[in-house]
């Protein structure tokens, strides 16, 4: 991996010259204080446009604000309640007003999204700001806005990461879990990745699929740790989205960390809206499409449970009908990508027997 890891006392920072991936890297406590050390350090030195949410930016702003002064780096907030088509275009106009030359995304994944999508079609750089370890969004060339399309859409990736982690320790820790759900789902979106390299010869990329598969795996080794809510756990989390994020840009797809567990979730979301988080959907997508590739589902299960994270419909209140549906339905999502779905009929009984025996429903 083309990333250079410099120890500082009490900080360490990834730098990395591969164009693909983002410049640099740091996850560590007290990160947010750095934010305008960074900004000289990538060569930003301009207007900075700050994007963020109502609540997130109440604890976070003042951080901010002393830190970019500091650096002597002029700078705007803007604010967003969701990620919708509307607030990309808001976040687009408030980029040529100002004149901005980098954009922060800072906040959840929907904080993220329209700010890297936002910061794509202006052209100019956009550096990732989680403030929650939700989902692999935080470090991917990729951005999902509901009302523009049902998965996620090409973008550029962040230029760099700034991931504070007594900021995202402080967050509900349900979603931590639901980030822990997303990566989960490296182990079979990497083998549909597989499948597909094997029966349609997609163009498949080790490097790709070892960080994304690292990422999932990385979560059984570290479940019981992250359960403990202590800052070392929450870095974990962090790290392996990251990695997995990464592993999304190596290949300028979402290929490697996307595969049917997505398609299901993404199903969900179109047939019953805002039942529960991406992550979430997506831990219990891994656990029908595990068992659908003979895998072991059952390590996904006990390891989802370790976390804290949903793996029944109860858990995550929809329907038995409803999981049912979206297990028949999820191919119809991208059709175009081969997965274990085009491998198996998956009609009414079949999805009802597989939920059934995995104890989803
Ligand atoms: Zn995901």
């Amino acid at each position: 991996m083309a990333f250079a890891r410099l120890e500082k006392k009490d900080m360490y920072l990834h730098f990395s010259i591969d164009k693909r991936l983002p410049k640099l890297i740091l996850i560590d406590q007290g990160a947010l204080e750095k934010i305008g050390e960074i900004c000289l350090k990538l060569g930003v030195s301009q207007k900075a446009l700050i994007i963020s949410d109502p609540t997130v930016i109440k604890v976070t702003e003042d951080k901010i604000s002393e830190s970019l002064h500091e650096s002597k780096i002029d700078y705007s907030i803007k604010l967003i309640e969701h990620a919708t088509k509307d607030a990309v275009e808001q976040v687009r106009k408030e980029i040529r007003k100002g004149k901005s030359s980098v954009v922060f995304g800072v906040g959840g994944g929907g904080v993220i999204d329209v700010s890297k999508l936002s910061a794509s079609q202006e052209n100019i750089p956009f550096v990732s700001v989680p403030t929650v370890a939700s989902h692999d969004g935080i470090a991917s060339p990729r951005a999902k806005i509901n009302n523009i399309a049902p998965f996620s859409i090409e973008a550029k990736g962040p230029i760099a990461i700034i991931a504070d982690i007594d900021i995202i320790s402080k967050a509900p820790y349900r979603l931590t879990a639901s980030g822990c759900g997303d990566l989960i789902a490296k182990l079979t979106s990497v083998k549909d990745w597989e499948l597909a390299h094997l029966r349609v010869n997609e163009k498949f990329d080790e490097t790709a699929a070892n960080m994304a598969r690292e990422s999932g795996q990385s979560l059984i080794k570290n479940a019981k740790l992250i359960r403990k809510k202590l800052k070392e756990g929450y870095k974990k989390v962090t790290e392996a989205l990251i990695k997995s994020g990464i592993s999304m840009s190596l290949v300028g797809s979402s290929r490697p960390s996307s595969g049917a567990e997505h398609m299901f979730s993404h199903k969900l979301d179109q047939i019953a809206p805002n039942s529960a988080y991406h992550g979430e959907q997506c831990g219990i997508g891994t656990i029908l499409m595990m068992y659908l590739h003979g895998g072991d589902w059952k390590t996904v299960v006990k390891t989802l449970k370790t976390v804290g994270a949903p793996t029944t419909a109860k858990d995550i209140r929809v329907d038995r009908e409803i999981i049912i549906r979206a297990l028949c339905e999820a191919k119809e999502v991208r059709r175009d990508r081969y997965t274990i779905l085009d491998e198996k009929r998956i009609v009414p009984k079949v999805a009802e027997e597989v939920a059934t025996v995995t104890g989803v429903i």
